[in-house]
């Protein structure tokens, strides 16, 4: 169900309306933060780095979501930066909170048992709440009923490569639905029911995986979950495929299971499942020419000539995908046969 908010002018805290003065044609298309007042700093990196490389010849609009009001700090020095729109969403209570189901005092004594584990954020309750809005609700927000297409950005984050061509556009012409730069093995202990729980919704709803290579890209031989995901600190994609019912009810399954907050299900993980179980290798694309930094992955196109075009400023020695054991990327190219850059065997 869609959120049917009473006065949704609540729910948009505040709008700066830019002029557009690109003369490309845009794509009903958004960039996308779910970001705090604390990290107003961190945010405005990312965003001036998309837009130099990026934003500032399209003049995408820019949302900015959060469970508290925006501060008046936020507002100015974002909207300061950005060549498109920029919108400031406040997130409704019930897309950020505790469902009735769920037992809180369980799910606290499970957080504070994870104090001193190896967990990332094992026992943060506002990192849970966090995963749960970017799997069941973030495409529920009003403002992004005026959008077809997101790509997440999130604070602290670099670009190290222009980007010429436009995604969302790549997305439409090429009718990709979920597009992502960077996958890995997630952590075991985060998402110990996560996979059992997935298949079993999937089987009571007999909805068998869409497509063989994208089951086997998340399965092992046994048919249990090799951790894979595609993460989703980046990712563009069509908001379609989360309006349609059939994520619709998976989420709601994952809801029910509580894993959530019993857990530390990571919204990475569900996309991934969904996506896995949904979509047809041709509609996922992994955007190997966009060189994209979070914490402890680098990603840097493996063709000397599209680096130099455009003046990428990363190490094609050090790239994540390629270079890193902790990688799916080689495994769903491989799966997939999507094919590698140019000059992916000088360095592979
Ligand atoms: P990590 O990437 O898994 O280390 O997690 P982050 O701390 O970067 O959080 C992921 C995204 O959610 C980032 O865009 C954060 O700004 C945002 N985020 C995390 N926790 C909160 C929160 O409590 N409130 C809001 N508004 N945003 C949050
Ligand atoms: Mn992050």
């Amino acid at each position: 169900q869609r959120y049917v908010p009473g006065d949704s002018s609540k729910l948009e805290q505040a709008v700066h309306r830019k002029q557009v003065t690109s003369k490309a044609h845009r794509q009903n298309a958004t960039l996308l933060a779910l970001v705090r007042n604390s990290e107003t700093y961190g945010m405005i990196k990312s965003i001036k780095q998309l837009e130099d490389r990026f934003n500032h010849k399209f003049n995408y609009d820019w949302v900015f979501l959060n469970e508290e009001p925006f501060d008046e700090e936020f507002i100015n020095e974002t909207s300061m930066l950005v060549s498109g729109t920029a919108r400031y969403g406040n997130i409704p209570k019930e897309h950020w909170s505790y469902p009735d189901w769920i037992d809180q005092d369980v799910a606290k004594k499970i957080r504070e048992s994870r104090v001193m584990s190896r967990i990332n954020y094992g026992s943060s309750e506002s990192y849970r709440h966090m995963c749960r809005f970017n799997s069941g609700f973030f495409y529920k927000h009003p403002i992004m009923d005026d959008y077809q297409f997101y790509w997440r950005v999130e604070p602290d984050i670099m670009y190290n490569c222009d980007i010429p061509e436009d995604p969302f556009k790549f997305m439409v012409d090429n009718r990709k639905q979920y597009g992502f730069v960077v996958s890995m093995y997630e952590a075991q202990k985060t998402v110990e029911t996560l996979w059992e729980t997935s298949m079993k919704h999937f089987n009571q709803s007999g909805l068998p995986p869409a497509d063989p290579r994208m089951y086997e890209f998340i399965a092992r031989e046994d048919n249990t979950y090799n951790l894979c995901h595609f993460w989703s600190n980046f990712e563009i994609a069509n908001l379609d495929f989360y309006r349609d019912e059939k994520y619709e009810r998976f989420f709601n399954a994952l809801d029910w299971a509580g894993g959530f907050f019993y857990e530390r299900w990571g919204d990475a993980p569900v996309h991934t499942i969904a996506v896995a179980m949904l979509l047809k290798a041709e509609e996922v694309h992994v955007f190997q020419d966009i060189s994209y930094t979070h914490t402890v992955a680098e990603t840097c196109p493996l063709d000397d000539g599209m680096r130099h075009e455009r003046r990428c400023v990363c190490n094609p020695h050090t790239d994540f995908s390629w270079k890193s054991k902790n990688s799916c990327t080689p495994r769903f190219v491989q799966l997939t046969q999507k094919e590698t850059l140019k000059d992916h065997d000088r360095y592979v």
